[in-house]
Parts: structure tokens; C-alpha cells; sequence
């Protein structure tokens, strides 16, 4: 037997969106995160809500947990931060051997609660729920096959749905034979009512770390500060291409592709990831100020003063005053209680919250040259109304250092910029752009000194969205959003 609830929305506390990463800098969104753990006699859904609590930058629409008892999955999502959605109460109610959790943006498939996962299927006996971090480029082709008849709109749902025709074998036998058929990008948590199960497609596009905890228990995060904050220790990466089973047996391996090819996404290393975890073995802080020393020497600047556009400029700001010489400071101050309201993706909304989101210190940038770092420009119109920002605020000059290339292709794998239209940097150059925002001098970083901060090799990274080399081809259409909305 399972259940599959909807709560009415609890009224948020001031903490709500503490942990905002996504506001305020002109920065691409991510596409969820996953949180996965067996441990019996443990408080499983206590341990996911930390965990997807860890997480919550790489998604703020939905969140949810699917427990398992051994006997039945119970699954709890809803609209909302991770801190809206869950509370004492339903935490109580979760009790189970294990747990998979989900936090998600969404880059297939609508904003609803439809959509939100962990995605629950049956096939009447027995059943299991997914949680998916990426982008399919299939999904089409998928859903004809699935024949699809639910109000989900996802690619996750298809998947599931593919899966459950495949139950009466066992989830573990129903992945290894959907698994290879799928093309994209999908790092996933799954379940059945006994085991957790972990998967990454062959090119590991997305992140996925095996930690252990103190009492024997297993779990599986995106990232591995979600392992810290549960107190588990770092085991390994999901290997591209891996089924990883956590369960009574321990941690058991199936290869569904004896090809892999590591292509872990480059922006995780930039942005998406929080700069507490570690990838390749490299922690993103070290990396992040190892990329602002590199800029400063790349890109110099006459200026007064070191600022990031928090949070995510932070390490790299420092990393550009260490080598500049010029003082770091604190120019603009994040609000940090915004609510979802304020950061769902629509365009209108992006663009009337930037002066919610960010307030500047008149006192620390006036008269001042600044140096302004930030991770990244997609569109440029936050951008834009940053700089503006600082100027009102008295800014003597604003000098521009984005730690990232130019993004001048779209992403399929699982970022929310899927159309050449809306890249800035798709149609101008990089005087023009300057333009545009009204900086005084913008540079950005180079693709190898990039590269290099991550102290791993530039081919085991996708860099689509930088040089156009798509590891998994798209086809000629640019995918939709919405594809299965039209269907
Ligand atoms: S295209 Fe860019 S954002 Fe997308 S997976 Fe590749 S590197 Fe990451």
C-alpha cells in the first residue's frame, strides 16, 4: 500500500529562505537536488530534511520525501521551500527504514505540484518513487513509448512511468533495463519499499556522492555538504554510468553503461554547487578563489575596492583581492527572507526583485572604484540593474570580473537556459555587453584558467554553454520546457 499526500502550505517563518543561493546575482538556476538514505532505526525523514535543508539552493519550487517501511512507500511533496513544506508534524508522521528526498527547479515540465517529486508509481503490488536532478533530451520519444496518462508533465514522471511497467521484476532489474535507453543528463534517487537506489547517466553530468553514517547507515546526496550536515562521512561519487543499491547488504554496484564518459557539468564548479562541497575531490571555495586569483591576474583593474555579488562571488572576491592587492569588502547586502514568491523563474518577476534582493552599503562603495565579481551574466538585465544599484549609491566607477566565460550556448542538461535568445552573450560581444549594463570596463574568465582552478582536466568536463561542444548530442530542435505540455 502507498500514499501519496498534498498539505496545505504551512505559514513560513522569518528563516524561510535562508538559504537562498539563486537570488540577487545574474546567475543561471539549477535543477534540483537529491537526498537519499537507508539507515533503520534512525529518524530517516529527520536525516532527509537536513540533508534537502543542505540543498535548497539547487531548488526552491517543491520538496519532497517518499518513506519506505518495508512494506509501503509513503510520499509527502509540496509547492515551497524545503522549510515551508516540512514541519514537526509531517516529519513525525515519515517514519520508515529509508527515505529519499527532492528539492526542485524545474526545467522540464511546469511549476505544479503535479510535477514536484519524488514521482510515485504502482504497478498495484508493488512500488517505488524517483527523484531526478537533470534534463532528459529524449523525453519526447520516451513518452510515446511510456504512453503516458497522468497530469505530470515532467520528464522524471516518464521515467517512473517506464519503470513501473518493469516492477513486477524488481526496481533494481526495471532500471538496468530503462537506464540505458534514456539520453541526457540524470543523476537519480529512487526507492522501493526496501531499497535505495542511486543513478548517473554516463557522462555524470550532474553530481552524486555516497557518504556513511556513524551507525552504519548509508545515504547518497548531490553534494557532499548535505553528507557533512548529517554527519556522514564521504565515501565515494555514483560513478557515471553506476546503479548504486543501499541497503541490509550494503553498498551494491551495477554498471548500465560499460562506456562512461566523465563529463561533469563546469557551472557546478562556478556557481551551482555550494562552496562547502567538494567535486573531484576539490573543494569549490578553494576552487572559486583559485579562479578570482586567476582573473585578477588575466584581468586587472585600477580600483579602490573588492566586492562580491553574494553569495556566490564571495570566495572569488577574495581570491581577486589576495592577487590585486586592493582591499576586499562588502558592497551589497543580500536579503535573506524572501520568500518563493520572489524566485520563481518568471521573467517578470526576476526582473522586479533585484532591489528587494540586494541593498548596497552607501557608506563602503562611495566615491569608491569597485571591483565587482560575480559568477556569472545569462541575461544581463540583473546585471544591469546591479550596477545601477551601486552607481545610485555613489560608486565612483564599477569594473565588472565574471568568473566564468562567456555563456554564449544554451544548456539541455538541466539548467534553466535553454534558448540562445535569452543569452546575452549569444548576440554581443564583450564591449557590447559592457554596454548593455552600463559597467565601466567588464572582462571575463578564460575557459582554461577555468579549467585550471578545478585542478582536473578539461576533458572530463561538459562546457557546452562556454565552446558549443555538446558531450550528448541534442538533436536540431532546441528541446522545450514545456514538451510534454503540447503533447
Ligand atoms: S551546458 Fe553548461 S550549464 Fe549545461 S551541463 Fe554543460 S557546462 Fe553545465
Amino acid at each position: 500500500m502507498s500514499l501519496s499526500s498534498r498539505a496545505a502550505l504551512p505559514v513560513p517563518s522569518a528563516a524561510d529562505a535562508s538559504i537562498d543561493q539563486t537570488v540577487g546575482s545574474e546567475s543561471p538556476k539549477e535543477a534540483c537536488g537529491l537526498f537519499g538514505v537507508w539507515a533503520p532505526g534512525e529518524d530517516v525523514a529527520r536525516l532527509t530534511f537536513f540533508g534537502l535543508f543542505a540543498l535548497q539552493h539547487r531548488g526552491q519550487e517543491s520538496a519532497g520525501m517518499a518513506v519506505a517501511d518495508g512494506h509501503r512507500i509513503v510520499v509527502y511533496r509540496e509547492l515551497g521551500l524545503v522549510s515551508q513544506v516540512f514541519n514537526e508534524v509531517t516529519l513525525s508522521s515519515l517514519q520508515g527504514d529509508l527515505c529519499i528526498g527532492h528539492t526542485r527547479y524545474s526545467t522540464t515540465g511546469s511549476s505544479t505540484w503535479d510535477n514536484a517529486q519524488p514521482t510515485f508509481k504502482t504497478n498495484g503490488t508493488r512500488g517505488l518513487a524517483l527523484g531526478h536532478n537533470g534534463n532528459l533530451v529524449n523525453t519526447s520519444e520516451l513518452a510515446r513509448r511510456a504512453g503516458r496518462r497522468t497530469r505530470a508533465s515532467s520528464d522524471t514522471d516518464v521515467v517512473a512511468t517506464l519503470l513501473a511497467q518493469h516492477l513486477h521484476e524488481g526496481l533494481e532489474e526495471a532500471a538496468i533495463r530503462v537506464l540505458p535507453t534514456l539520453s541526457g543528463a540524470f543523476s537519480f534517487v529512487l526507492c522501493d519499499e526496501r531499497t535505495v537506489f542511486a543513478a548517473r547517466d554516463p557522462f555524470g553530468i550532474r553530481p552524486l556522492a555516497i557518504g556513511r553514517l556513524p551507525g552504519g547507515g548509508w545515504c547518497v546526496a548531490s553534494e557532499t555538504c548535505a553528507l557533512d550536515v548529517v554527519g556522514a562521512s564521504y565515501v565515494r561519487e555514483v560513478q557515471p554510468g553506476e546503479l548504486v543499491a543501499l541497503d541490509e547488504r550494503g553498498v551494491r554496484s551495477r554498471r548500465f553503461d560499460e562506456h562512461p564518459t566523465p563529463k561533469l557539468c563546469l557551472f557546478e564548479f562556478v556557481y551551482l554547487g555550494r562552496a562547502d562541497s567538494r567535486m573531484y575531490g576539490r573543494s569549490l571555495h578553494e576552487a572559486r578563489r583559485e579562479m578570482g586569483r586567476r582573473l585578477a591576474r588575466e584581468s586587472p583593474a585600477d580600483a579602490d575596492l573588492v566586492i562580491p555579488i553574494p553569495d556566490t562571488g564571495h570566495s572569488a572576491a577574495q581570491g581577486y583581492a589576495e592577487v590585486s592587492g586592493i582591499p576586499y569588502g562588502e558592497g551589497l547586502m543580500k536579503n535573506r527572507y524572501i520568500g518563493r514568491t520572489f524566485i520563481e523563474p518568471t521573467p517578470a518577476l526576476r526582473s522586479r526583485g533585484v532591489r528587494l534582493k540586494l541593498n548596497p552599503l552607501p557608506d563602503a562603495v562611495r566615491g569608491k572604484r569597485l571591483v565587482v565579481v560575480d559568477d556569472s551574466i545569462v541575461r544581463g538585465t540583473t546585471t544591469r540593474q546591479i550596477v545601477q544599484v551601486l552607481r545610485d549609491a555613489g560608486a565612483a566607477q564599477v569594473h565588472l570580473r565574471i568568473v566564468s566565460p562567456p555563456i554564449r550556448w544554451p544548456c539541455f542538461y538541466g539548467i534553466d537556459m535553454s534558448t540562445r535568445g535569452e543569452l546575452v552573450a549569444a548576440q554581443n560581444d564583450v564591449d557590447g555587453i559592457r554596454e548593455l549594463v552600463g559597467a565601466d570596463s567588464l572582462a571575463y574568465l578564460s575557459v582554461d584558467s577555468l579549467v585550471a582552478s578545478t585542478e582536473s582536466p578539461r576533458g572530463s568536463f561538459c562546457r557546452a554553454c562556454f565552446d558549443g561542444e555538446y558531450p550528448i548530442p541534442v538533436g536540431d530542435e532546441e528541446p522545450s520546457k514545456f514538451a510534454l505540455e503540447t503533447l
